[in-house]
């Protein structure tokens, strides 16, 4: 131990790390039981097609009010599920209940969504057997694989390139799309979006937030817009919140915007796209979640 650590400050520091470490297991337990016991729902949000404003489809975000009625935010718990590997358990829960969304929203006529995209963590990725889950699922809801999505953050493919890019392939053979969700905030080289194969481009918000005031996010929203036109994939904006950002992106070549000026997340309400009466519709739903 360091000299001039005296008793006081250890003792004052072993107590906050004790503190830490049970309430940390708490958690644990707490989200052990919540997924042995389906507690852990799914709340949508549209993606908005920046042309014509109509919804194009969703994505599946994890919702979990504990005990006490309060909401734990996905950032809070999703390191700890993937930590223990809960993730496993809770990822093919939470594709099991998007499967029956998608059987009302998406393969019905009068549908109101094109696909439902839904997130991916990197510890499901690396599990043997997780896409022959997947399998399994489409088959036995008879889901039409090209009506989902699945996102992988771009740090998550970077700790082991070549098995991401062997896992992304059989993904794409099965007929689901990939996107790169939080893009700009790993490290990943734009030249990697060349040998991958990649659908959809997610822009982080935090290029979005000051789109209007700062150069530097605006020239790398650009770049990454003229290099996704050139191989052919779409780009989403994340954090959409004002109208001055949803011009300015629209502007920019973005061809699908997602944010809390849009939608927040929500329910799924079932609507006809590109009627006049529609968009009323759609209209309507952003201030009712
Ligand atoms: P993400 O996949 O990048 O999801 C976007 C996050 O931004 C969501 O937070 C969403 O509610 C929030 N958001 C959307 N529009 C706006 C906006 O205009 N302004 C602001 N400030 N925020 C906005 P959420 O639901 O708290 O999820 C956080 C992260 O947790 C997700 O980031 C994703 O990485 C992870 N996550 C959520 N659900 C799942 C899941 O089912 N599985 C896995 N593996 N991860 C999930
Ligand atoms: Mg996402
Ligand atoms: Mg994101
Ligand atoms: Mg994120």
């Amino acid at each position: 131990r360091a000299k001039g650590l005296g008793r006081n400050t250890f003792s004052f520091y072993s107590t906050n790390l004790e503190q830490e470490a049970s309430q940390r297991l708490k958690l644990e337990q707490d989200l052990r039981q919540a997924i042995e016991t389906d507690q852990i729902s799914i709340a949508y949000q549209p993606i908005i097609d920046a042309e014509t404003q109509e919804v194009v489809y969703a994505e599946a975000l994890c919702r979990w009010y504990d005990k006490d009625g309060h909401a734990v935010p996905p950032d809070v718990f999703i390191p700890v599920a993937e930590e223990t590997r809960l993730i496993n358990r809770l990822g093919q829960q939470l594709l099991a209940k998007v499967c029956k969304d998608i059987k009302v929203f998406v393969q019905q006529e009068n549908a109101g969504y094109r696909k439902i995209s839904v997130n991916i963590s990197a510890v499901q990725l690396e599990t043997p057997g997780f896409l022959k889950d997947v399998k399994r699922l489409l088959r036995t809801e008879s889901i039409d694989s090209e009506c989902l999505i699945f996102e992988l953050t771009e740090t998550s493919l970077m700790s082991d390139p070549d098995r991401s890019l062997k896992v992304m392939r059989k993904i794409r053979d099965l007929g689901i799309q990939i996107a790169i969700d939080d893009f700009g905030t790993g490290y990943s080289s734009l030249s990697y979006l060349k040998r991958y194969p990649v659908d959809i481009l997610k822009i982080d918000r935090e290029f979005v937030r000051d789109i209007e005031v700062d150069k530097q996010d605006k020239a790398f929203i650009k770049a990454i817009v003229s290099m996704a036109k050139v191989l052919d994939i779409t780009v989403v904006a994340e954090g959409v919140e004002t109208q001055k950002q949803a011009r300015a992106l629209t502007k920019m070549g973005c061809d699908y915007l997602q944010g809390y000026l849009f939608g927040k997340p929500g329910a799924l309400q079932n609507k006809k796209p590109a009627s006049a009466e529609n968009k009323s519709a759609i209209q309507s739903v952003n201030y009712d979640i």
